[in-house]
């Protein structure tokens, strides 16, 4: 394991490894959900952890843009903008250990998406180590520019694949005055999309949160998690947990979400709601949402998808994709939970209650076959926000035509010519 602490020590490591065709597994925080950043078995590669490179090298409050090195991680440049006033959107569970090159490099995503994008949509300039080990300096903070191919484009979400992000400038918006949460029992994913929709009308840019969770979800996580309770009095098929984010008053934000609820029931979409009365109660509903993936670690083998489709098409996703399941194993529990305001899945199967562990989990890509036929029916991603890495390698030219594919070696070749970065992965 390197850990280099310049990004021209990253620069010399490169030449060395690519004099000597060495391969290089770049790593971040080492949260990544593909195996991306984990070498193979062949002891023959090197691990480059980027974790010494953290500087946060700027912060342009005015031109709002935050400079930092590839190894920051991404909790403190949230704080590092927080203390300027700013807000970084980018918003995982991982947040405390992930960082900002893992975060690029993966394309990440999170709750944060449906109003300030993805990582992609965040970064202005990149800086980079290339295949011949030089460095682009290509740290810009300008809004608009197009002056020939967009680099920067090909190396977030590359996976390590193409290059090494040494550091990054990244946009920085105002940091909200106020903001409301409110979770929300009702009937059906259907439900849950009308309220989408009408909420994106009345609140516009102001709905920063939507999230999908179901019954059984809430279940695991009063079972297993910490003092969770309930939030609602009765129970209930399906719940959101929809956010609002003001530059004014508490007031207004309050009259807002207001609005959006009485609406829904006036109209019958939803069941019940509780409106969080303090920051601390928002960061309660806010940990149901983000311990709906741990919980399921207690409950036995869960086969996991993560997958997106076009927003409408969500509710019969899953209701073909829950049926599928159930028929390929009886007694199987899905807990697809997630970002349907994006609509991104994260369709979990959890193991019959009782059922062998090992034997469920052989059955992981026979049900991933079968989920992954439906997403293509309705034209969607079988890797919405996790990557490829290599846990999806062997599936990718399944999903990507003959064109595509062979682009993208293309693109390999030219920029990887002696193939050291991170082989095996995403190709
Ligand atoms: C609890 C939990 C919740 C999560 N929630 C989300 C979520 O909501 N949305 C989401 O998108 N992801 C989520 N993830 C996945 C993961 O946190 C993200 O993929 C994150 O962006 C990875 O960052 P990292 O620094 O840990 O990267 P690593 O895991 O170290 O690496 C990930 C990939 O990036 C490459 N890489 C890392 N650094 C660099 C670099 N400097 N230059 C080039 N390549 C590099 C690696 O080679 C590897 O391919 C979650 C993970 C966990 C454990």
């Amino acid at each position: 394991v390197l850990k280099p602490g310049t990004a021209e020590d990253v620069a010399a490591i490169v030449k060395i490894a690519a004099e000597h065709h060495v391969p290089i597994v770049p790593q971040g925080g080492n949260t990544g959900l593909v195996g991306g950043q984990v070498p193979d078995e062949s002891n023959e590669q090197i691990v480059l952890s980027l974790t010494r490179l953290n500087a946060i090298r700027a912060v342009d409050p005015v031109g709002n843009s935050i400079t930092v090195e590839a190894g920051a991680v991404l909790q403190t440049v949230q704080e590092e903008a927080e203390r300027h006033d700013r807000l970084f959107p980018l918003s995982l569970g991982s947040q405390g250990s992930c960082t900002i090159g893992g975060n690029l490099a993966t394309n990440a995503g999170g709750t944060a998406v449906l109003a300030y994008g993805n990582a992609r949509d965040l970064t202005l300039g990149l800086e980079v180590v290339t295949g011949t080990g030089d460095i682009w300096n290509g740290l810009r903070t300008l809004r608009k520019d197009n002056t020939g191919y967009d680099l920067k484009d090909l190396f977030i979400g590359s996976e390590g694949t193409l290059g090494i992000i040494t550091a990054a400038s990244l946009k920085l918006f105002p940091l909200p005055r106020t903001q409301k949460t409110a979770f929300i029992g009702l009937s059906s994913p259907d439900a849950a999309l009308t309220l989408f929709n009408n909420a994106q009308k009345l609140a516009g840019a102001k709905l920063t949160g939507f999230e999908l969770m179901p019954r059984l979800g809430l279940e695991f996580v009063l079972k297993h998690g910490d003092a969770m309770r309930d939030p609602l009095s009765s129970a209930h098929d399906w719940y959101v947990l929809i956010e609002i984010s003001s530059g004014g008053n508490e007031e207004e934000t309050d009259q807002l979400i207001m609005a959006i609820l009485e609406q829904a029931f006036e109209a019958d979409t939803i069941e019940d709601a509780a409106l969080a009365q303090s920051q601390e109660q928002s960061k309660q509903f806010w940990k149901i949402r983000h311990l709906m993936s741990e919980v399921q670690k207690q409950e036995g083998g869960s086969i996991k998808h993560d997958i997106s489709v076009p927003i409408s098409a969500v509710p019969a996703f899953l209701s073909k994709a829950t049926e599928a399941v159930l028929k390929m194993v009886p007694g199987c529990r899905p807990v697809p939970f997630g970002h349907i305001g994006d609509g991104n899945i994260h369709f979990n199967v959890s193991q019959p209650v009782d059922a062998d562990k090992n034997a469920y989990l052989a059955l992981w890509s026979d049900m991933n076959a079968l989920v992954h036929a439906i997403v293509q029916e309705f034209n969607g991603s079988i890797s919405a926000e996790h990557g490829i890495g290599k846990l999806k390698q062997p599936l990718l030219s399944q999903f990507k035509s003959p064109v595509e594919m062979q682009l993208m070696k293309s693109i390999k070749q030219a920029l990887d010519p002696k193939g050291i970065f991170n082989p095996g992965k995403v190709l």
